[in-house]
């Protein structure tokens, strides 16, 4: 799989603001942040996009999800609410091809699809 920026932010040849890794994954605030709260849960296993996980890696996803929840409840903003997100593709908006979750909350976010 090429290699992508966020494979950079992982081995720190580029700078990003981490906000939480471990040894699975790594979390850090978006550069163009589409919310108060904006930050990408990126695993450290290689998958261009969502299709390219198969049933048995399934757990990562998971993984990226409940980090996603724990950031939220240690912020603070777990109660009032936030959204994840994961784009796929062209038509997705997809635009670094690792998989990513995004995070969005800090503010309320409106209905999902309204522009
Ligand atoms: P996608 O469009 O693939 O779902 O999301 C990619 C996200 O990565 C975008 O929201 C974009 O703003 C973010 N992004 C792209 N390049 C960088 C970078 O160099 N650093 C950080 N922190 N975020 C980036």
């Amino acid at each position: 799989m090429p290699m992508t920026i966020f494979h950079a932010i992982i081995d720190r040849k580029i700078p990003a603001d981490i906000v939480y890794e471990d040894e699975r994954l790594i979390a850090f605030r978006d550069i163009a942040p589409q919310a108060p709260v904006h930050v990408l849960f990126v695993p450290k296993q290689d998958f261009a996009t969502l299709n390219d996980v198969p049933e048995d890696a399934a757990i990562v996803i998971g993984r990226l999800a409940t980090a996603a929840a724990r950031y939220a409840k240690a912020q603070g903003f777990a109660e009032s609410g936030y959204r994840i997100v994961m784009n796929c593709n062209g038509d997705g908006g997809q635009t670094v091809f690792q998989i990513h979750l995004h995070l969005l909350g800090g503010a309320p976010l409106g209905h999902f699809g309204t522009p």
